[in-house]
């Protein structure tokens, strides 16, 4: 067993996992939600991020298995990158889709979500069987520096200061961003002739890009899936509500989804 890589937000303290709480030994403490996520926003700005309908969208439509092809390759790069005890920690995990299952896979692993939204981490504590998370903002991520064996990131801005901090010497960065073509039938659907997405990772060379592949499949989604797709993605916002209705009337569609899985390592910068 591993020590708990989560630290206490005030003093930096190792926090210790209660039924109710976590707590800190200087007394400071920290409620679990019923679910069991913990709060670690200081601030007052919890309950920020993605807001309780893009959160039940993306539960509903994951939970269908329409991202199950990007699951298995994970699975297959944690098979070549995972040990036992190691310390996995899932950033901006959202509902846990992801680390749930991956922690299913790997049992003998330690995995750890956060996430901004509240919601969100409601859903993934309650569908957990081991996996522990906790609200956090990706700025000031209250874990333990190079403690993290993994970190995974799915489809989310990355923080290279805290990402650097926060992993292991010889950690392994599991990037996963958008393809070029990642759901361009929705982008059609809703802008005729869309642009295709910039398949650069945006790291800086502080981290070294060991292998890359990129993960594809079409899928045909009903009317429900397609809904919750568009309520998912920023697209909902950014586009007029009279295409996104046109779109969500439409009795099925057919897309591209297409996954860049970038394994990184911290590059050695030789000061040692
Ligand atoms: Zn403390």
């Amino acid at each position: 067993m591993t020590d708990c890589p989560i630290i206490c937000p005030v003093c930096g303290y190792p926090l210790q996992f209660a039924e109710k709480n976590a707590f800190c030994k200087n007394g400071h403490s920290f409620d679990r939600s019923k679910e069991g996520s913990v709060n670690l926003i200081l601030n007052g700005s919890a309950g920020a991020g993605d807001g309780a309908e893009m959160a039940s969208a993306r539960k509903r439509f994951l939970a269908k298995g329409h991202y199950s092809h990007l699951l298995c390759g994970l699975k297959d790069t944690l098979k070549e990158s995972v040990h036992p005890h190691f310390t996995v920690i899932d950033a901006c995990c959202g509902e846990g889709y992801f680390t749930n299952a991956l922690q299913q896979e790997f049992s003998e692993a330690s995995f750890y979500g956060f996430d901004l939204s509240k919601r969100a981490l409601r859903y993934a504590a309650k569908d957990s069987r081991k996996a522990l998370f906790f609200v956090a903002n990706i700025s000031s991520v209250p874990v333990k520096d190079g403690s993290a064996d993994i970190l995974l990131h799915i489809f989310a801005p990355v923080n290279e200061r805290e990402f650097l901090r926060i992993l292991a010497p010889d950690g392994v960065f599991i990037h996963v961003f958008p393809g070029k073509d990642h759901l361009m039938g929705i982008k059609r659907i809703l802008y005729g002739e869309p642009r295709q997405n910039d398949e650069n990772s945006g790291l800086s060379d502080a981290f070294e890009i060991i292998s890359s592949k990129k993960i594809s499949k079409k899928v045909t989604l009903d009317n429900a899936s397609l809904c919750d797709l568009i309520s998912m993605t920023p697209y909902f916002y950014r586009t007029p509500k009279d295409r996104i209705e046109k779109a969500m009337r439409l009795p099925c569609a057919e897309t591209e989804t297409e996954f860049i899985v970038d394994i990184c390592k911290k590059r050695e910068s030789g000061e040692g």
